[in-house]
């Protein structure tokens, strides 16, 4: 369904970002990975798909860089036609006690590097007419909870620009959503698991559970693979009349 485009997704090595990376290749798009960690094993992971894949290393904390990132990737393949904003961290503190520096990296990464590389890489998917832009939010998009102040405001933040730039790009082949995960089980989350079973003094499996239970009534986390499905269902024609959304994947988190 996706032959010929291009993903650009970003804080793609692990978790959600190579998930979405995985569901895009399976369908044909070639995709550029970005982010840390263990990139050699994220990049055996989408060629296995059969898809043409590429890593740019930038740091998504720098407007120069994500910048870059997007010239490499068009350089590269030709263009930008999917462009998943998901490269993303967490902190979590009371808001009298937040690291300054903390407040500032979350915001640059969770939400002003999707600024950077929209500005970017808009002009040429409307020049060419296509586009898809999906911002990588959270049930945090909609919803507040304790000592995630700067993690928070970025998630409004990013649904924001979404429903922005799509107000902007209303009458063009270009759409841009964004995905509202609740609970995922990757090392983002996987390091509140832990956090959790030290503060209650109880094993993991029951700190998942206390965990799950405190928000996500489904009490089942929600997979990357069925984040890629809808992400997949975005980019086909079928969506092409869904603009400025920000869709809930939450297990009815955000229903309560
Ligand atoms: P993760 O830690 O597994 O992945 C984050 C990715 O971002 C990694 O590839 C990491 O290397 C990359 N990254 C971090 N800092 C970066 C930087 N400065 N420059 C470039 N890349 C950087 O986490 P995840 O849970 O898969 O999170 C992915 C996105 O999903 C984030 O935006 C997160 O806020 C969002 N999200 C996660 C959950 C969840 O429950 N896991 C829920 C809702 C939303």
């Amino acid at each position: 369904m996706l032959q010929g485009k291009t993903a650009l997704v970003t804080g793609s090595t692990s978790g959600i970002g190579l998930g979405l990376a995985l569901a895009l290749a399976q369908q044909g798009a070639r995709v550029m990975l970005n982010g840390f960690g263990d990139v050699a094993a994220a990049q055996d992971a989408v060629a296995a798909t059969g898809a043409e894949v590429d890593y740019h290393g930038a740091d998504m904390s720098r407007s120069d860089e994500v910048v870059d990132l997007v010239r490499a990737t068009e350089s590269r393949f030709g263009g930008v036609d999917i462009l998943v904003n998901n490269a993303g961290i967490q902190h979590v503190a009371p808001v009298h006690e937040f690291p300054p520096e903390r407040w500032d990296a979350i915001i640059a990464i969770n939400l002003s590097s999707a600024f950077h590389s929209t500005r970017v890489a808009l002009p040429g998917m409307l020049t060419r007419g296509w586009g898809r832009i999906v911002n990588v939010a959270s049930v945090h998009g909609h919803v507040a909870s304790v000592n995630k102040s700067a993690y928070v405001a970025a998630k409004h933040g990013l649904v924001g620009l979404t429903k922005a730039v799509a107000l902007e790009t209303a009458t063009t082949g270009v759409t841009v959503n964004a995905l509202c995960p609740g609970w995922v089980l990757t090392p983002l989350v996987q390091k509140q698991v832990e956090a959790r079973a030290a503060a209650d003094g109880v094993a993991l499996p029951e700190a998942t559970r206390r965990l799950l239970s405190d928000k996500q009534p489904s009490l089942a986390f929600t997979t990357p693979e069925q984040l890629g499905a809808l992400l997949v269902f975005l980019c086909s024609e079928a969506a092409s009349n869904v603009r400025g959304q920000a869709w809930s994947v939450d297990g009815g988190w955000t229903a309560q």
